[in-house]
């Protein structure tokens, strides 16, 4: 009876598993054609300027409406679309729809709104990301200053010369640069001073813990005095209370995002409430 019922669950846990693994490769081919068929939408996120509390700019964050599946979030298909490249051509897509809506949003604004988008490793080791940006805005007239790139730590860990050369060439262009979910990569600090990074992204983990234990809420205080030290500007994701908006305001860090200022949503709501 055991050994039926262990042949049983061993099964179930087989199809599961196959399941899995069927999903995986639905997802991978229709990726090709995701964007082809406009199946790709960005949701905007709010920024804002922590001490004044007006909105400073937005994050631009990847949909997939699958004809089958409904809403994808982008954990769910940005590493297949990693492992089989086609994140290079969606990455694109996200670069030149982020383009497109700073200038709708900008050319109705006296202080311009700057969008931030994720660029993930494969996507940034292309050896022509920059020109592809350069092109990117050059078609959309959108102004290399609207824009920012959010990199993660996993990228600057070994020293990758086409790595260097691809953020300097960014910089020059007039692009600002951040760096993710800050903390919670291998943080090896000595990264911050071979690269030029212009801000520093607190990763949600830390915020948090704020109030809820003095470590967490001591390390945010250190994140951000390390950056100011440097140069950068900080930024606190996943900011959910007025009590942390409060405090990380009065630890100087600059600018906050998260659910307290408002959830990611499609342009059409964004502009709607937002602007
Ligand atoms: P991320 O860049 O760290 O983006 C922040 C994530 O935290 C978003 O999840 C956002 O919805 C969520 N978030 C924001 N505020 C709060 C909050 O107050 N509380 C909580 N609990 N969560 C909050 P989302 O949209 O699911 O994106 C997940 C990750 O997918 C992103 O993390 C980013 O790494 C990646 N991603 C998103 N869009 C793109 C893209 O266009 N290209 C690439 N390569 N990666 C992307
Ligand atoms: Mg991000
Ligand atoms: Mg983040
Ligand atoms: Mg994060």
């Amino acid at each position: 009876e055991a050994k039926a019922r262990g042949r049983n669950n061993f099964q179930y846990y087989d199809e599961a598993l196959t399941a899995r693994a069927r999903l995986r490769v639905n997802l991978g081919n229709a990726s090709h054609t995701a964007c082809a068929n406009k199946e790709l939408e960005l949701y905007y996120q709010p920024k804002v300027d922590l001490s004044s509390g007006e909105i400073i700019g937005a994050e631009a964050l990847l949909r997939w409406r699958h004809p089958e599946l409904g809403l994808l979030m982008p954990d769910s298909f940005i590493p297949i679309t990693e492992e089989n490249g086609t994140i290079v051509e969606i990455g694109d897509w996200v670069i030149r729809t982020a383009a497109q809506t700073a200038v709708d949003w900008n050319s109705k604004r006296l202080k311009p709104l700057k969008i931030a988008v994720n660029l993930s490793p494969r996507q940034f080791k292309q050896n022509d990301l920059a020109k592809q940006i350069e092109i990117a805005l050059t078609q959309t007239s959108c102004r290399a200053e609207w824009l920012e790139c959010e990199i993660t730590e996993s990228l600057l860990l070994n020293d990758e010369p086409g790595v260097q050369t691809t953020l300097q060439k960014l910089r020059a262009m007039g692009l600002s640069v951040a760096i993710d979910d800050f903390g919670t990569g291998h943080s090896a600090l000595a990264y911050l001073s071979r690269f030029p990074i212009d801000v520093l992204k607190i990763d949600r983990s830390f915020i948090a813990q704020m109030g809820k234990n003095d470590r967490g809420t001591e390390l945010v205080k250190a994140f951000t005095s390390i950056a100011d030290a440097l140069g950068m500007t900080t930024v606190a994701e996943g900011i959910e209370t007025n009590e942390q908006a409060a405090s990380l305001n009065g630890f100087g860090c600059e600018i906050g995002q998260g659910y307290f200022f408002g959830k990611p949503v499609a342009l059409h709501d964004f502009n709607k409430h937002f602007l």
